[in-house]
């Protein structure tokens, strides 16, 4: 079952966070040297503190320090001077979520927690990003409605340089590509699984040097975390073996690039609303109606799923990224893709969102899919004709009316503006300082080549 999460953190888990890290310090001494906390900020990128092993109970009672400033970053390490956050005073405390803390094998010496960022008064900060996916979640629990999710994580592996240079031969899916990489693979899977990943497959995927890991699904939060561990993890991995990973979007001009598909599967009643019911492929009325308002707000959505310039890059025809407004049984061209073939047993059925990369904050991305589920949970609705096929290929029945999502940020940063949805679960001032956020990512990439613009985003992690 999911774990469940309360909606925020008070003073009195605090108190207990801190009992519980003076245990972890006596248990820990002298195996690791400290403890990295992370948060993701409004650019995608994760953000760090890192404090020695005996500082940990501190940081639990009381976190860390961290300038709101943090959120008004943007890809390239500048600061965006037009951002409501860019002012020198002020500071967050950062706590570690003790409950999620990992002894990292990849890079040695530490362990890891994700942290959730509260004003110094003790209050939630408004713009946390944690946060917010952890009051969804609430949300829809108490509306009886609970999600399992898991990000896919592709990345390519460059030699150590700035440009792409594919450390790796081989095909996709290729045993060429398998012997090639073994050792690397290897400590991968190794480094994942002894920080608690539990990986469920790994495979060389199409593009150049690109692999591919699927994890189990978990409750939401838990997904998000695992998204950035995992990040983590195969960039210190990559690192030990003299090379870098790049989780862009697009990391080459005209190619294949990497996604960072959600999948997903909505549960009441102990029941998953996307299996033995009586609709398509057995989904239930409630699934449906779910589905089908994640559909209507694909094009919102991609603001918190696809956040970079980079990010329309990858999502286009013909690459199994999902650039349509449709769904489909199995159908990797469709931006969901709904898995429930006949045989699948009810647990297993789920939707891939195929749009979405790994430049999202994992955290929006997972609260905002929960914010439109409880809504649309709410409100019967049918999905349109289901699609099959490429509707791009020549011939294809709906070669000229199928929809294809938004081609750039600035539309899909003006669709999030409109729903009603995602601005009353973000709240005004998350959206005014995300918004803002990547409305200083559009800027930056105005007037630049593509060749520009990848080699901004292909080394964010
Ligand atoms: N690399 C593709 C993408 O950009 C996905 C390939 C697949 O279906 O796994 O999303
Ligand atoms: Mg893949």
């Amino acid at each position: 079952m999911p774990r469940l999460f309360s909606p925020v953190r008070s003073v009195a888990d605090r108190a207990a966070d801190g009992k519980q890290a003076d245990d972890l310090q006596r248990r820990l001494a002298g195996q690791l040297t400290g403890v990295a906390i992370t948060f993701v900020d409004h650019s995608g990128a994760g953000r760090i503190k890192v404090v020695p092993l005996e500082a940990l109970a501190r940081a639990a009672r009381t976190g860390v320090g961290f300038s709101p400033v943090i959120d008004a970053f943007t890809s390239d390490g500048g600061i965006d001077p037009a951002s409501p956050l860019d002012r020198p005073d002020g500071d967050l405390r950062m706590v570690p979520d003790l409950e999620q803390l990992v002894v990292l094998r990849d890079p040695a010496g530490w362990a890891w927690a994700p942290g959730d960022r509260f004003t110094q008064d003790g209050a939630v900060y408004p713009n946390c990003q944690r946060s917010f996916a952890r009051r969804q979640v609430a949300a829809a629990q108490r509306a009886g409605l609970s999600a399992l999710m898991a990000f896919e994580i592709e990345w390519m592996v460059g030699r150590d340089a700035d440009d792409f240079v594919p450390a790796f031969g081989g095909t996709g899916y290729g045993v060429s590509r398998f012997v090639a990489a073994a050792d690397y693979t290897r400590d991968v899977v190794d480094s994942l699984t002894a920080a608690g990943v539990a990986v469920e497959q790994i495979h060389p995927e199409y593009g150049p040097a690109q692999f591919e890991v699927s994890v189990a699904a978990e409750d939401p939060v838990s997904a998000a975390d695992t998204c950035v561990l995992a990040k983590l993890v195969i960039s210190a991995v990559s690192a030990r073996h003299g090379l870098r990973a790049s989780f862009s979007p697009a990391v080459l001009t005209d190619n294949v690039g990497n996604g960072g598909h959600l999948h997903v599967s909505f549960w009441q009643d102990g029941g998953n609303l996307l299996a033995g019911g009586a609709g398509r492929h057995g989904l239930t009325s409630q699934g449906e109606s779910i589905l089908a308002a994640l559909l209507a707000s694909l094009p919102a959505l991609l603001a918190i799923g696809a956040p970079t310039p980079a990010s329309y890059l990858r999502l286009q025809p013909s690459r199994w990224a999902g650039a349509y407004q449709v769904w489909g049984l199995e159908n990797r061209e469709a931006a969901l893709r709904l898995i429930a073939p006949p045989g699948t047993s009810t647990s297993n059925a789920n939707v891939e969102i195929k749009c979405f990369d790994l430049s999202a904050n994992p955290y929006l991305v997972t609260g905002a899919v929960m914010a439109l589920a409880l809504a649309g949970a709410g409100h019967p609705a049918s999905l349109p004709a289901e699609v099959s096929g490429d509707p791009a290929a020549p011939g294809h029945p709906l070669a000229d009316s199928a929809v294809r999502l938004p081609a750039s940020l600035a539309d899909t940063v003006e669709a999030l503006e409109r729903s009603e949805e995602l601005r009353d679960a973000l709240g005004a001032e998350l959206l005014g300082s995300y918004t803002a956020a990547r409305r200083a990512a559009i800027t930056l990439a105005a007037g630049q080549h593509d060749e520009q613009v990848i080699a901004d985003a292909r080394w964010l992690i």
